[in-house]
């Protein structure tokens, strides 16, 4: 049975003209399911015998709650989530004064192969629809009791290698009718798939891109990520100026840093070379430490040294707020925790 969560406004408006029904009645049953009624049978403006045909016709296909954490300091909430097929995903809600964020997944595993990151050791087992990473947001404001304001793909999965879904997902939050969440406030982080950053361009959506750079080189580059021997830093930047001249945005440029690998200050130097004239911001991210690789945080010295250069050099540069690190929040380790149990 098809997920009414896959079916966009358009698409179950022709549904409901094509089963004899008023178009208007799909915007009835997005407005329930919007605000967190997810049984047809609660949707009391809507008449018995539709919603005995809506019964027959569709399933409202949401994850079950497997775990949720919460830190300390209330301000993040780490969801275990599994699908109906039992595989599982996590998201994260991150409180901020401005209003609360989401990190959605978007598959489930991934196959990017990223040395740091604990999401890709057992590569991808599938791709999530777009209804899939809509429910996250629906069940997760359903378990936090609070609007969610701001969505970042940056969960597990590799965004771009789920093209479809993942544009299909955006421009179903961004539906004044629905969630109604703002282009700008929609981040989309990649490890840099240069032909889909510039298909994603030619959307013209205000959404910001958010690149793993990690690296300043690509031989330092192909020793962590993969991705950067199919690509160039040369021709991953060529997109993201592109990127930058279609839609104005700015672009923000993720570096995680890793003691004695990524972290001194001539590679800050050349990262700011590297970056010159570009419209960016670098988001600086003390790397999470995950038991199945060796590889360590930098120090607080060289992260501000770092930091400090690269300000220096007239390149916009903040540091990672670590959210939520006493609950596992990062990077796919609450999932691996649970498969291997
Ligand atoms: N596949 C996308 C989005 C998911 S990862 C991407 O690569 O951008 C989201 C961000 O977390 C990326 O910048 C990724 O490089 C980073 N990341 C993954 N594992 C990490 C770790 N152990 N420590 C710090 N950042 C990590």
């Amino acid at each position: 049975m098809q997920n009414i969560l896959d079916m966009n406004l358009d698409q179950l408006k022709a549904w409901m003209v094509q089963n004899g029904e008023k178009a208007f009645r799909a915007k009835q049953i997005f407005d329930w399911i919007y605000n967190g009624v997810f049984e047809f049978s609660e949707m009391n403006n809507i008449p018995k015998n539709l919603l005995s045909t809506l019964e027959k016709s569709f399933r409202l296909g949401l994850p079950r709650t497997v775990a949720k954490l919460q830190s300390k300091d209330d301000d993040t909430y780490k969801f275990l989530f599994a699908y109906e097929d039992g595989n599982l995903i996590e998201s994260v809600v991150m409180k901020y004064k401005h209003g609360n964020t989401i990190c959605v997944s978007t598959q489930v595993g991934c196959r990017m192969g990223c040395k740091f990151c604990a999401s890709t050791i057992e590569g991808m087992i599938r791709n999530l629809t777009s209804g899939e990473i809509l429910a996250q947001i629906l069940k997760a404001q359903n378990e936090v009791g609070e609007r969610i304001s701001n969505v970042v793909l940056m969960g597990s999965g590799e965004p771009l290698d789920n093209y479809d879904n993942v544009i299909k997902f955006i421009r179903c939050i961004n539906m004044k009718n629905g969630l109604n969440i703002g282009m700008r406030h929609i981040t989309l982080s990649t490890c840099g798939i240069v032909p889909k950053i510039n298909e994603l361009a030619k959307e013209d959506f205000q959404i910001t891109l958010a690149v793993s750079l990690h690296a300043p080189n690509d031989f330092l580059r192909k020793q962590v990520m993969p991705i950067a021997n199919k690509y160039s830093i040369k021709e991953l930047l060529g997109a993201c100026k592109e990127y930058i001249e279609k839609t104005n945005r700015r672009v923000t440029f993720e570096y995680a840093l890793v003691k004695d690998f990524n972290d001194s200050s001539q590679l800050a130097e050349e990262l700011s070379g590297a970056l010159h004239g570009l419209l960016c911001h670098v988001n600086l991210i003390p790397v999470n430490e995950i038991k199945e690789n060796e590889l360590k945080k930098s120090s607080l010295e060289n992260i501000s040294k770092f930091r400090n250069i690269l300000i220096k050099n007239g390149i916009e540069t903040t540091i990672r707020r670590e959210m939520g690190s006493d609950i596992n929040a990062a990077c796919g380790q609450l999932r691996r925790s649970y498969l291997k149990s």
